[in-house]
């Protein structure tokens, strides 16, 4: 039988990425847990919604995936916080029971449920299941073996990722019923503009193998009707922006053809920490006999402009090349080495150091 596709799937994706919100960094959703070599999950169940009712064709999706993350002596506390984090939402609870091994299940209020439950020896799961589609509609791309816990940010990336696909193919269903295209998207979100913050983005594109430069006025109609603000280049050619999303859909010239492409907005994906300072590479402890603390660096070995990004933000906070190392992040004096051997001294280099008491 087949999958649900689109937007359930999406959504009880998310539902189980958000479960993994309340739990500590590197905890994931898995299909076979590496203590747990002959319980691994398969990618997932549908079955049909009511049993009972041959003349009812509808089916719900149901998945289920172990915990990575929580020792046993921790489970517990990882149960509870699950627990409590749809508690917060305001879903209603319902627990299999108050001993071990314990399972409580949360029913979201678009009809979702999701469980989590304990296993004899402490693993915990957490399964997910939707509510009913109809049935026979195509299967969609395989469940992942892993879902990992994402920081908020990533999370309402991937959540405009989402929706830019579904706008691109709205809008190619709009104007071209029946049509299949080809939508491509990379899996990890590029960066939007080299200046800090840095913000990511994710861009994808389709092509629609019929159609042409007529078609452009149709796309401006249907994308004002659905609220975006469409600009047209030229009459091949229109963009459109609605909520920091942008689209573009050109004609082909002297081809049939369209080519609809957009992007998300952009979202800073981790605070920008101040550039922290490397180690230095020498010291006045582990100085080599003969040799002096470089005058430039002071030992540090590194561009002491850049320490040692190769990068440096000009006035308007994007990204140029150092300019005293050139990008080449070593300590253009010493050249990453932190100390001169006074032998080897330029007169000029001599005159950094006073007390080598020049002329002598
Ligand atoms: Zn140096
Ligand atoms: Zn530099």
């Amino acid at each position: 039988m087949s999958e649900p596709t689109g937007a359930v799937r999406t959504r009880l994706r998310g539902y189980l990425t958000d479960t993994l919100a309340e739990l500590p960094a590197g905890s994931a959703l898995v299909l076979r847990h590496p203590d747990l070599p002959n319980a691994g999950f398969h990618r997932g169940v549908t079955l049909p919604w009511n049993d009972s009712d041959p003349e009812d064709d509808r089916a719900f999706f149901d998945i289920a995936y172990w915990l990575l993350g929580p020792a046993p002596e921790s489970a517990d506390q990882w149960y509870d916080g699950i627990v409590r984090g749809w508690a917060e939402r305001g879903w209603p609870l319902r627990s299999d029971r108050d001993t071990r091994p314990r399972g409580t299940t949360a029913t979201t209020p678009d009809g979702y449920r999701l469980t989590v439950r304990q296993s004899v020896r402490g693993h915990l799961g957490v399964a997910g299941s939707t509510p009913p589609f109809p049935a026979g509609a195509a299967a969609g791309e395989p469940w992942p073996d892993r879902i990992d816990r994402t920081p908020e940010p990533r999370r309402e990336l991937d959540r405009a990722a989402a929706e830019l696909r579904a706008e691109l193919l709205g809008l190619t269903a709009r104007l071209f019923p029946g049509a299949s295209p080809e939508l491509s998207m990379l899996a990890e979100p590029a960066v939007l503009e080299y200046r800090e913050p840095l913000r990511h983005h994710f861009t994808a594109t389709l092509q629609v193998a019929e159609g042409g430069a007529d078609d452009v006025p149709r796309a401006a109609a249907v994308l004002a009707d659905a609220g975006w603000l469409v600009t047209a280049a030229d009459d091949r050619t229109l963009t459109a922006t609605r909520g920091g999303f942008r689209l573009r859909v050109r004609a082909y010239a002297g081809a049939a053809g369209l080519g609809i492409s957009g992007e998300t907005p952009g979202y800073v994906l981790s605070a920008q920490a101040a550039p922290a300072r490397p180690e230095p590479v020498v010291t006045a402890a582990t100085l080599r006999a003969g040799a002096l603390l470089c005058y430039e660096c002071a030992g540090l070995g590194h561009c002491p402009e850049c320490l040692g990004r190769g990068w440096i933000l000009d006035a308007e906070r994007r990204r140029t090349r150092c300019v005293e190392c050139r990008g080449a992040r070593t300590c253009p004096v010493c050249a990453g080495a932190g100390q001169l051997v006074i032998r080897e001294l330029s007169d000029p280099q001599r005159q950094q150091y006073p007390e080598l008491d020049p002329g002598r």
